[in-house]
């Protein structure tokens, strides 16, 4: 048994609870005690500040970290951003692949992550040839995600086609695995090869409608919801995937996936920018979470997605850093109701413990007992300096870790009640920018 006392705590709501014990057994929670004033437990760990749920990640890919900062030059769009991506993605092999993810996942654990989506889809080598192992690429990712001390969902990902109706070329044969079943042959394997380590889950993902033919969504989707694994795809992000869509099927993206049975309470939807209320209704409807990248879609100019509207339909919502743009769910958070408020020159769309809920939804990975501190779920603890220049002043609650403070107020970071981050230093990745920038430079030019 070890225990923290948190100087604050956000126990849901708006408010914090101040003086609260938080005992652990075995990396879950014991018991809470706010107002606390008894003799602390021996070995009692302080943590100043507020202290909130681990942060879950629902939406990266690990390699694009390399792109920031490097593609903003020149006019552009999602689609010539992704020519940039294509170049770093040619460039990794399992080697540089572990580097950058662990690098990654580090600079994430420091923001306060304590959880990882991975949307995973470099599967093989150049031309598209397999590794002596198929999943290599996949078994770097898992391997990083443990050196840098975060909790893993491992979204492989199926990804077929280059566009609707289009084959694979260049860089995306390293995507491919030629046909759903052969997809599912590999991540078996894959399952097989981990056998069921501590703070690893496989889950599958649809790339896209763009990526996977809807006659080969039934077979991902059934994967899914026979390994009792999340089913996460990319949706809407484009007009011009709608456009595509419409074009070749006479259905919405959405529409393709629920006929294919893809939706519902198991699945996540990323992006949805550009969903019509019918799509919305779908969703809604069948329960699925709406995965939202804000800093990612203001730096794509993919456009404002309907976050309020997802969620009025009946979409839990859930936040992610994807391009790695910025690697801060609390901005994440944010920008959900910011972007509402440029958008509908309203303020007021969300209460920031919504908002904060949002930022720590590891359900969608497949982690059920994660993102709230109470008894029974895994010790996953945050805590964020409430005496910087960025949160000195501002009433101690929800909306002080959402309106005002960034991932340099987290100081403390607890993984299944272990400590991964102490006074803003990773203890398991030494110099973490140091390992940054070596492992971008073994991938750019
Ligand atoms: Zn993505």
């Amino acid at each position: 048994m070890t225990a923290y006392l948190c100087e604050s705590a956000w126990l849901g709501g708006a408010d914090a609870a101040g003086d609260v014990l938080v005992e652990v057994a075995d990396g879950r929670i014991a018991s809470v005690h706010p107002a606390y004033d008894g003799p602390l437990p021996d070995g009692t760990t302080t943590l100043r500040g507020l202290v909130v749920p681990g942060l879950a990640n629902a939406h990266s890919h690990a390699f694009h970290r390399a792109l920031r900062a490097r593609t903003e030059q020149g006019k552009g769009t999602f689609w010539t951003w992704r020519e940039r991506m294509y170049g770093v993605a040619e460039a990794l092999d399992p080697d540089r692949y572990l580097a950058l993810a662990r690098a990654t996942f580090a600079e994430m654990a420091l923001a306060g992550v304590t959880t990882v989506g991975e949307f995973h889809y470099v599967h093989h080598g150049p031309g598209g040839v397999p590794y002596d192992d198929p999943n290599a690429m996949g078994g770097a990712v898992v391997a990083a995600a443990a050196a840098a001390g975060v909790r893993l969902t491992l979204l492989d990902t199926c990804y077929l086609t280059g566009g609707v109706g289009r084959t694979l070329e260049g860089t995306q044969l390293r995507f491919g695995d030629g046909d759903a079943a052969r997809w599912a042959e590999r991540v078996d394997a894959l399952r097989a090869d981990l056998g069921d380590p501590a703070g690893v889950r496989v889950g599958a993902a649809v790339h896209s409608v763009r990526g996977v033919p809807p006659d080969q969504v039934p077979a991902v989707a059934g994967w899914a919801l026979a390994h009792d694994a999340p089913l996460h795809v990319h949706l809407s992000e484009q007009v011009a995937e709608n456009e595509a869509c419409l074009a070749a099927f006479g259905r919405t993206p959405t529409e393709v996936l629920h006929d294919a049975g893809a939706l519902g309470p198991t699945t996540t939807v990323v992006h949805a920018t550009h969903v019509a209320e019918h799509d919305r209704t779908l969703l809604g409807a069948a329960e699925t979470t709406a995965c939202l990248c804000p800093t990612t879609e203001r730096d794509l100019a993919d456009g404002i997605g309907p976050a309020a509207a997802l969620r009025d339909a009946g979409c839990a919502l859930a936040l992610g850093s994807d391009s790695q743009s910025v690697v801060d769910l609390l901005e994440e958070a944010r920008g959900i109701e910011a972007h509402e408020r440029l958008a509908s020159q309203q303020r007021g769309h969300f209460a920031a413990g919504e908002l904060l809920a949002a930022a720590a939804n590891h359900a969608c990975l497949g982690w059920s007992d994660v993102g709230r501190i109470a008894t029974g779920q895994r010790a996953d603890l945050v805590a964020l300096d409430t005496r910087s220049v960025r949160t000195a002043g501002g009433a101690v609650g929800a909306a002080l870790a959402v309106f005002a403070a960034t991932a340099a107020d987290v100081t403390d970071v607890v993984v299944d009640g272990r400590p991964v981050v102490r006074d803003r230093r990773h203890l398991l990745v030494d110099d973490v920018p140091r390992a940054l920038a070596d492992a971008v430079a073994a991938v750019t030019w």
